[in-house]
């Protein structure tokens, strides 16, 4: 659920509950108390130069109309070529690939285009938190299967006891926000086993697909026997490029899947980020060493921040990708109020995290309650004054 539970007058029953997300709240927050923001995930720095020199080419050469409906077709081209090299998955560049505002629209334009009203979706817990507000404006209903710590690994049994004869989507998110766990083959094999035997569309969310460490590779669902022709992928530009603000993001998949995605999406913001896309085709081109460099650059953060955490007196949670920290703030504050947590630890000592039970369902906040999630993607001088302002707290 989002930060806020009360009710927010004229919004209607639908969003009730998801008035103001957390990314926002905490990032006022952090603007307020001028903290250090280990919240929203954000790098604060640049992408490669080339990626952000292509930008200011397309605005100069004047790309700034209207793209196509589909995307640029470079920028498709580009979005085939980078699924064939990495997860060995072919694409269609004219049927099978939709451009959009960021995976948020992606992910908003597959479930707005494919869910009836009483369809059910079963999905990890925690969740990031525009999934239940689609599912809610889609009028479809969430059944979440909980992962937990420590390494919150997928139970397959419990995944199979969340299937219902009104589901119709299993939606995937690996590397998983917030925890950090990579789903390995055999949980992939699982979930595809159970989509293939009650015939389910599987959306795959992999926009952390190249942060992956300790030598951990993504697998993409949609590379298993059986699974490309019930599978769309969605991903982002943001993540791999460090450019969140830029919102590129993108689906792969059956054509007739694609076009209904597209058929919702074109009346969200029927096209974006003009110039930014041929920046991002750019970016998926660059050579595999980029693609290394930028993991081993954020295993490093990982390892740095992780230790911070630890000497700070947080039980910490190794995250084997995406560019968060999950910790248990109970050795610290014994009440395990994460909300409360996070809300006064910018005014005690300037630092904001993001309490992980709004990632939960309204019915298992106790699963995260006395959890909280710290980025990394930070330079290491802005991790070391963190944790030397979390030290303060213990
Ligand atoms: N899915 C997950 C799991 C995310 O963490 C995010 C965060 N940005 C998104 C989707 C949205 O991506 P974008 O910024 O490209 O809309
Ligand atoms: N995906 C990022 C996170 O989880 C940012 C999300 C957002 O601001 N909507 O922190």
């Amino acid at each position: 659920m989002s930060g806020q539970s009360a009710r927010v007058p004229y919004l209607n029953s639908k969003l009730q509950g998801f008035g103001s997300t957390i990314f926002a709240e905490m990032t006022a927050l952090a603007a307020e108390t001028n903290s250090i923001n280990l919240g929203q995930g954000f790098p604060n720095y640049d992408g490669p130069q080339e990626v952000l020199d292509a930008a200011v080419d397309a605005i100069r050469s004047g790309q700034n109309q209207y793209p196509p409906g589909p995307g640029v077709p470079e920028l498709r081209r580009a979005i085939c070529e980078h699924q064939l090299r990495f997860w060995g998955l072919s694409y269609d560049p004219d049927s099978e690939v939709l451009v959009t505002a960021g995976a948020t629209e992606a992910l908003a334009g597959v479930l707005l285009g494919l869910l009836e009203t009483g369809d059910e979706v079963a999905l990890l817990e925690p969740m990031y938190d525009s999934y239940q507000a689609c599912i809610a404006l889609a009028g479809a209903v969430t059944r979440p299967v909980t992962l937990r710590p420590p390494h919150y690994r997928l139970d397959p049994d419990e995944l199979r006891a969340a299937i219902t004869p009104k589901t119709r989507v299993i939606l995937v998110n690996s590397p998983h926000n917030p925890t950090g766990a990579v789903l390995d083959r055999t949980e992939l094999q699982a979930i595809a086993d159970i989509a293939i035997e009650h015939d389910l569309i599987v959306v795959s969310d992999e926009v952390y697909e190249h942060l992956t460490y300790d030598g951990i590779k993504h697998v993409s669902i949609a590379s298993l026997p059986g699974m490309k022709e019930r599978t769309l992928v969605i991903s982002s530009g943001g993540k791999t490029f460090n450019t969140t603000g830029w919102k590129v993001g993108w689906v792969c998949g059956p054509a007739a899947m694609v076009a209904a995605a597209r058929a919702a999406k074109q009346f969200l913001t029927y096209v974006s980020s003009g110039p930014f896309q041929p920046a991002i085709a750019t970016g998926l081109r660059l050579p595999d060493s980029y693609f290394t460099a930028l993991a081993a650059d954020l295993e490093g953060k990982r390892n740095h921040l992780m230790q911070g955490l630890t000497q700070a007196g947080f039980e910490v949670f190794k995250p084997q990708g995406t560019y968060f920290i999950t910790v248990d703030i109970r050795p610290i504050q014994g009440d395990g109020d994460g909300y409360a947590f996070c809300r006064s630890l910018p005014h005690k000592c300037g630092v904001v995290g993001i309490p992980n039970v709004v990632f939960y369902d309204r019915a298992h906040q106790h699963e995260g309650r006395h959890l909280v999630r710290f980025a990394f993607c930070k330079q290491y001088e802005m991790i070391d004054d963190a944790v030397s302002r979390l030290k303060t707290m213990s």
